[in-house]
């Protein structure tokens, strides 16, 4: 007999392990009821993964509950928030069990990690589509915001930006993968980890923040637009993963970081006195952080080489309905 809306819900969403002391009342009923720490704001974001779209549609269930909620939290890392809640608006074509169990395994291991509950969500038939939404706390006037970038910054990034886009590329006969760095690639477009503990580690110390989803020039691009502001990139300086290093084209390889989407690593900028905090904190960070560039008060985004030649940029990254 197939699965009834509401038996679905209760075997795959009601059991979790997550409870958090602030949810006063989570799914079940018609809303969730839930306490927001005093003199904290919420900060709210939701992701829509669309299947054709945002993911191929052979994806195995349980890396798209990871990324479901990664892509949320990355959000909350960008905007220095500490994550707490989640709703997810599911489509199935079908109720397929197997998929449910694998699609919850890996989002609820992921948001144990983080401390985050499922508070409620709807269940629908149709084209497979996945929205989720997170929350999470913020003091008031911390938050890590798109606007803040100011002259003099140092822009510094988290982690390997171009793994993921080097995937994407393969996937359409535009690269070829070197073997042995294969399943690390894989992993990284397909479960990026969100830069939480660095989001809240900066608060107080950077002046904007962004998550890389859509390419670092692009997204860069929204601070300094936010900003009123323009950069300066070294594309040498571009911290690049062995496996991309492997890549035998560097010149392809900084396309990807440059403008390659996916990586969910955070691109933020440092007043200069700042500087020295963050890098001793980002000593103990496994993703490392790198200093690629600098916030100039003259509007766009220049590129050049370490040796100062100008770097033509050919693409800034990826956009719906481009
Ligand atoms: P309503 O018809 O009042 O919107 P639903 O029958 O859609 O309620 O949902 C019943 C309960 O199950 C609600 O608490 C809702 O938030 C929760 N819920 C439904 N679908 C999901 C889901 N995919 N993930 C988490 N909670 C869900
Ligand atoms: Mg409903």
């Amino acid at each position: 007999m197939p699965l009834s809306e509401f038996t679905l819900i209760q075997r795959y969403f009601a059991n979790q392990p997550q409870a958090r002391a602030d949810v006063a009342l989570g799914i079940g009923d018609d809303c969730a009821l839930l306490r927001v720490p005093a003199s904290q704001v919420l900060a709210v974001t939701l992701d829509t993964l669309v299947a054709g779209v945002h993911f191929f549609t052979d994806t195995d269930p349980e890396s798209l509950g990871h990324k479901a909620l990664a892509v949320n939290l990355s959000d909350l890392a960008a905007m220095g928030a500490e994550p707490a809640w989640a709703t997810l608006a599911l489509t199935l074509p079908e109720a397929d069990e197997a998929w449910l169990t694998a699609f919850c395994r890996s989002l609820f291991v992921l948001a144990e990690r983080f401390g985050v509950e499922l508070v409620g969500g709807d269940t629908t038939q149709g084209p497979l589509t996945i929205t989720l939404q997170a929350h999470g706390f913020v003091p008031e006037g911390m938050a890590l915001r798109r606007d803040g970038a100011r002259p003099g910054d140092v822009i510094c990034v988290t982690g390997t930006p171009g793994d993921a886009g080097l995937v994407l590329e393969a996937t359409y006969g535009r690269a070829v993968i070197p073997a042995a760095h294969r399943a690390y690639l894989q992993a990284r477009l397909e479960r990026p980890t969100p830069r939480i503990r660095q989001g809240l580690e900066l608060r107080g110390l950077a002046n904007a923040a962004i998550d890389i989803s859509d390419g670092l020039a692009q997204d860069l691009g929204h601070i300094l637009e936010r900003s009123g502001v323009g950069a300066c990139l070294n594309v040498d300086r571009l911290p690049r993963s062995p496996a991309l290093l492997a890549y035998g084209d560097q010149e392809m390889a900084i396309v990807v970081a440059l403008a390659g989407g996916d990586d969910y690593e955070l691109c933020f900028t440092v007043p200069p006195q700042n500087l020295d905090s963050v890098q001793k904190l980002a000593a103990d960070w496994d993703c490392g952080c790198t200093a690629i560039g600098f916030i100039e008060s003259q509007p766009g985004l220049r590129c050049q080489y370490e040796n100062g030649s100008p770097y033509r940029l050919v693409k800034r990254g990826y956009e719906h309905f481009a």
